[in-house]
């Protein structure tokens, strides 16, 4: 196995969360020793709902993830090399050179595809130190309740450490444009609102993740010059009410972990079996997704989400593992939706997905 990165090191410049119950038990044996924060509960904050929630919450960082795979995969990651071109069965790299081999997985993640109908969660975060300790028991995975702007708009905070917080400004927004500027200095607002004063930045980050209203996962896998197997966003494995894909990379690590036949052609069938099974499991986010962006007013989408975490605790745990149940789907739709009623029912039933030319 050969893993090629066209960058100095692998993994980017992330910070990936989790719930613990968004892995299955197995898997959480081998994913738990790379997180490096774990906390057993976290805190949603609307308007009118303040609520801690049960359940572990994980991250992962990049720099992590980048030493562990230095240190047990060594010279088999390439890194500062480049691909041009991927076949299933061979690549061509930036310089000319071209690797024969079993099979190819291509995870150069996400690429635009007509196919998939997307809009987008968007952020900036950053990692700061704190002149004096925070008092933060534990995630605070939405704070909304603070100005709307270019859609749902909340605050995403992670306590490292006693002094070292993750603040990220998150948009669920109908385009993907970010201006760092503005975000950082609502950054730096948001802090001072809640007394945290910065002492030094030690970290950028920035996202655009897609968020799936519709499409034709077929025509997505179908498009493609030659079949060659694919993971991560570039493979559509991701939760589409979040964009987030690791659950879906750890399940899909786990598969190929198992795959006796390593030839393209059923590596290929592998992974695109696992895409085409994801969508249309997932259904039911793409609805509810739908409400979100084509229903609701962008600076009146926090109610929608406001109600959801008002609901069971095991439900919303449920819904980030892309679990939920039919009586879940029941619950969460029922009641008088926190939208016009027309509009909602036109999101759900007579939606169609843009036209392919
Ligand atoms: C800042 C940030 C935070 C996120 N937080 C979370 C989170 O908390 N939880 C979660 O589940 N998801 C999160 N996500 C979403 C998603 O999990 C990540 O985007 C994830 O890294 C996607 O994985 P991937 O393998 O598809 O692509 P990537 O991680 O983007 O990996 C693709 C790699 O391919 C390399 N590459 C691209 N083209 C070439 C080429 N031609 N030749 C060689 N190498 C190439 C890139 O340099 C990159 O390193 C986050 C995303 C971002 C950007």
């Amino acid at each position: 196995m050969v893993l090629f990165e066209q960058e100095s090191r692998i993994g980017g410049n992330h910070t990936w969360s989790f719930h613990g119950a968004d892995v299955p038990a197995g898997s959480r044996r081998w994913l738990l020793p790379l997180a490096e924060n774990n906390w057993d509960s976290y805190a949603v904050r609307f308007p009118h709902c303040q609520r801690t929630l049960p359940g572990s919450y994980h991250s992962i960082s990049s720099g992590r993830l980048a030493n562990v795979a230095d240190e047990r995969l060594g010279d088999r990651v390439r890194t500062g090399v480049g691909v041009k071109a991927v076949q299933p069965d061979s690549v061509v790299l930036d310089d000319g050179s071209r690797l024969e081999a079993r099979s190819v997985i291509d995870g150069r993640g996400p690429s635009p595809s007509p196919h998939l109908d997307i809009r987008f969660q968007k952020f900036v975060g950053w990692v700061v130190e704190l002149e004096n300790p925070h008092t933060l028991p534990g995630p605070i995975i939405m704070d909304a309740d603070i100005r709307q702007d270019d859609g749902y708009r909340f605050f995403y905070t992670l306590p490292f450490t006693p002094r070292i917080l993750l603040i990220e400004d998150t948009r669920f927004s109908d385009g993907p444009d970010i201006s760092n500027d503005e975000y950082g200095a609502e950054i730096a607002r948001y802090a001072d609102s809640q007394g945290w004063r910065i002492a030094r930045r030690l970290r950028v980050e920035e996202g655009v993740l897609p968020i799936t209203l519709g499409g034709d996962i077929e025509a997505f896998w179908d498009d493609a010059d030659a079949p060659v197997a694919r993971s991560g966003l570039r493979a559509a494995l991701f939760h589409p009410a979040t964009g987030y894909s690791l659950p879906n990379a750890v399940r899909l690590a786990d598969q190929l972990a198992l795959q006796r036949d390593w030839s393209a052609r059923a590596v290929f069938e592998r992974t695109r079996k696992q895409s085409v099974a994801l969508w249309q499991q997932t259904g039911f986010y793409r609805v509810l997704n739908r409400m979100l962006f084509l229903a609701a007013e962008p600076d009146q989408r926090w109610r929608i989400l406001e109600r959801f975490y008002g609901l069971d605790a095991g439900l919303i745990a449920r819904f980030y593992a892309g679990g939920s149940t039919i009586i879940d789907k029941l619950r969460i739709l029922t009641g008088k939706p926190p939208v016009a009623l027309s509009r909602a029912v036109d999101s759900v039933f007579r939606y169609r997905p843009p036209a392919v030319t």
